[in-house]
């Protein structure tokens, strides 16, 4: 470990939040994490596990906008905006339409798939430690479909994923079904990206947890920030059920709670949560193995082998956070699953069998990671939207050298946490 930087505090025990604590461990800080629940649930457990180089079109882009408005009409499709004259969804609509375009995505793809790529290289890093086995397996992913629309629009995607140097190939029925020959697949064909992976995330969380505690990290759970106490440009301390925290450098994380936390701090941050759901399975015949992640295109739905299970998840409402299961979308979800897999035939599970979680969504798709420009020593990392877990270390990586004074490794000018102010 380096030379005492001095002390770092982190708002939220996310992967982000988390991240950043391994990272400026790493660069010999004392570390601390304030978080608001127990350290065993928020978004960074339920989700599916993937690793995501192969996401670098950004959620606002052309036809979402035309797609979302057809999936609206049905209770059970994956994507849903809850109409509302909510001013936070209303401004964030206004920026999402604005993004939606060709621009937006040649502009930001090879930022995003950089970033990714990076994030997957440090997960190959951090598995290799005697302390971690989260099952990763950087095996690709398959994005599996079953109409000639979502063919050829995948087969582009591809192609311009080849340009942009990711390792992919276009397979056929039977090129997929020599990959998993495990289930049966009905299927048209699919797109394998090489250069995904999947992993177990809670295992993760729960090994970095006990890592950062073994090593010395403090947390401070049940503490929700409140406040910030701020003299000129530096914020002295946090906030927390009536507690003082203080820090020589803050990390602010939150997830989908990031807006109401940077306000505290007079900050502007757009993001709206998309929440989701995820379930696992155990198949009723063992052999019925998937090697590989999978998307179940046309229906959103990923598919993740985890510790001998399967976790199915799926849909993106975007409205403001409600604790509440919409048993319609999970239906959604488990009737899409044997029109690709034709064995699944899976019973809709019990609402105490399902996971919820929500995924902190920018207007245009892109991060925010960064140094807070009012602030000296507030750093922001937030907005990974459906890549948060796959972007964590690249995160808490750039965290770590902003904070140390280094120029980050990666390049993050369209990341800027203030963007939108
Ligand atoms: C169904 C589903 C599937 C997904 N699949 C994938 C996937 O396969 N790959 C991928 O990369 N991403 C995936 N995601 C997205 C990913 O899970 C999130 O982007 C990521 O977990 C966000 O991490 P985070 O650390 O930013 O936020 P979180 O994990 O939500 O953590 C934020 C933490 O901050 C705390 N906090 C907030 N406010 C305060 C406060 N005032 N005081 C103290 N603490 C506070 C919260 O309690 C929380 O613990 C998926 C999401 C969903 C819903």
């Amino acid at each position: 470990m380096a030379q005492n930087k001095g002390k770092a505090l982190i708002i939220g025990a996310g992967i982000a939040g988390l991240s950043s604590a391994y990272y400026l461990l790493q660069k010999g800080w004392e570390v601390e994490v304030v978080e608001q629940s127990d350290l065993t649930n928020n978004c960074s457990y339920g989700n599916a596990g993937m690793i995501v180089p192969s996401h670098f079109t950004p959620l606002a882009a052309p036809g979402v906008v035309a797609q979302g408005i057809r999936w609206m009409l049905n209770s059970k499709s994956p994507f849903y905006v809850k109409p509302s004259l909510s001013p936070q969804l209303i401004s964030w609509g206004m920026k999402f339409l604005k993004h939606s375009n060709q621009k937006h995505v040649d502009r930001s793809a090879s930022a995003i798939r950089d970033l990714n790529l990076a994030s997957s290289q440090l997960y190959n890093e951090i598995a290799q430690k005697e302390e971690f086995d989260f099952e990763l397996n950087q095996n690709g992913i398959l994005m599996l479909y079953k109409t000639e629309k979502v063919a050829e629009e995948e087969t582009e995607l591809a192609h311009t994923a080849t340009k942009l140097g990711l390792s992919v190939d276009i397979l056929d029925q039977k090129g997929i079904r020599e990959l998993e020959p495990n289930i049966k697949l009905d299927i048209l064909g699919g797109i394998n990206y090489k250069c995904d992976g999947h992993m177990n995330p809670v295992k993760l969380m729960k090994q970095l947890i006990s890592y950062l505690k073994n090593n010395g990290v403090v947390f401070h759970t049940q503490h929700r920030i409140t406040g910030f106490e701020t003299y000129g440009k530096t914020i002295r301390a946090v906030i927390a059920n009536g507690e003082r925290f203080t820090a020589d450098q803050f990390v602010m994380t939150g997830g989908s709670f990031l807006p109401e936390l940077a306000e505290k701090a007079g900050i502007k941050i757009h993001l709206m949560p998309g929440k989701g759901y995820s379930f696992m399975h155990k198949p009723e015949d063992p052999a019925n193995r998937i090697e590989r992640a999978a998307l179940l295109l046309e229906a959103r739905v990923a598919v993740t082998p985890m510790g001998g299970h399967i976790r199915f998840g799926g849909t993106m409402e975007l409205a403001p956070h409600r604790n509440k299961i919409n048993m319609s979308r999970v239906e959604g979800i488990v009737q899409s699953i044997p029109k690709y897999m034709p064995e699944f035939q899976i019973e809709t599970p019990k609402e105490s069998d399902i996971w919820f979680g929500y995924r902190p969504c920018a207007p245009d798709g892109l991060p925010y990671l960064g140094q807070a420009s009012r602030l000296e020593n507030l750093i922001i990392a937030g907005g990974g939207g459906m890549m948060g877990l796959s972007l964590g270390p690249v995160f808490g990586r750039t965290v770590s050298e902003i904070a140390s004074g280094q120029k980050p490794t990666v390049n993050i000018s369209l990341f800027n946490p203030e963007r939108f102010s």
